[in-house]
């Protein structure tokens, strides 16, 4: 894994990204200014430790979207270990956090700002980190490319609000999401809008840098709003699709999503 950690390098004009493997399929995002990091939702400390030493950089934040373990596992060490500051939801359960970030919140990460955005659903805590300037949004597993993370504490109505929000975002907005579901997200995808020419060719583009073992992530909120049957309530095509398979008439937005949603949990 280690050896895999800094092939790839996104510049959102001057703003350096780049993804950190863990466990099977997380990405850890790190951003860097010169010498100094942040992380985002570091489940693992190892591998970002590991980084931090070969690259010579110094912690500054960690950054965290909601309190999954995979996503904040590594918080104790990392914040022990180099005295780093930890910004995250309203959480108490989660623990170390310093600053604790709510809506309409502006936070400051080695220069860049972010404005938070509560998206529950996932988990009742998940919150968003969008910086305008460089059109750039960590969602944690709120927005995948292609899906969208589980609803494990919310209901379908509140996650299609908080996918809703955040398909308002620019179309130019690179979606940072924490986990490489996107074959897995697509095959379903196909299944729930097959008629799809973009999301057809996405596929294949997809495929081939999965074979290759290149990250798709990121993708960006105008293309998501093009192939992902997560934020296609209004398709008429999902909504004639959801009736021919017998899963849900009708065209309110909150309950296509469920539809959607309980279609792609059932498998
Ligand atoms: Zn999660």
């Amino acid at each position: 894994m280690g050896c895999a950690n800094t092939l790839f390098r996104f510049e959102t004009d001057f703003m350096t990204i780049e993804p950190i493997r863990a466990f099977s399929d997380n990405y850890i995002w790190l951003i860097t200014s010169a010498d100094r990091a942040a992380v985002v939702d570091p489940g693992d400390p190892a591998p970002v430790f590991d980084l931090l030493e070969t690259r010579g950089l110094t912690l500054d934040t960690i950054i965290i979207t909601h309190h999954h373990f995979d996503h904040t596992g590594g918080v104790a060490s990392l914040k022990a270990a180099t005295g780093c500051r930890v910004i995250g939801p309203n959480n108490p359960g989660i623990g170390d956090i310093d600053e604790v970030m709510t809506e309409g919140n502006e936070v400051t990460v080695l220069g860049y700002q972010f404005a938070v955005l509560e998206v529950p659903g996932h988990t009742l805590d998940h919150i968003a980190y969008y910086n305008e300037a460089h059109a750039t949004l960590f969602c944690g597993d709120t927005l995948f490319v292609g899906g969208c993370g589980r609803v494990f504490e919310g209901t379908f109505p509140m996650m299609q609000g908080s996918l809703e929000k955040l398909s308002t975002l620019p179309d130019v907005t690179k979606v940072f999401c924490t986990h490489e579901y996107t074959m897995a997200n697509l095959n379903f995808a196909l299944k729930a809008d097959p008629s799809n020419v973009a999301l057809k060719a996405f596929f294949t583009e997809c495929s081939l840098k999965r074979s290759e073992d290149l990250p798709t992530v990121p993708s960006t909120i105008g293309h998501e709003r093009m192939i992902n049957p997560f934020l296609r309530w209004d398709s008429p095509a999902i909504i004639d699709q959801l009736k021919r398979e017998g899963r849900h008439e009708g065209s309110l937005a909150a309950e296509v999503f469920g539809a959607v949603r309980s279609w792609k949990d059932q498998g």
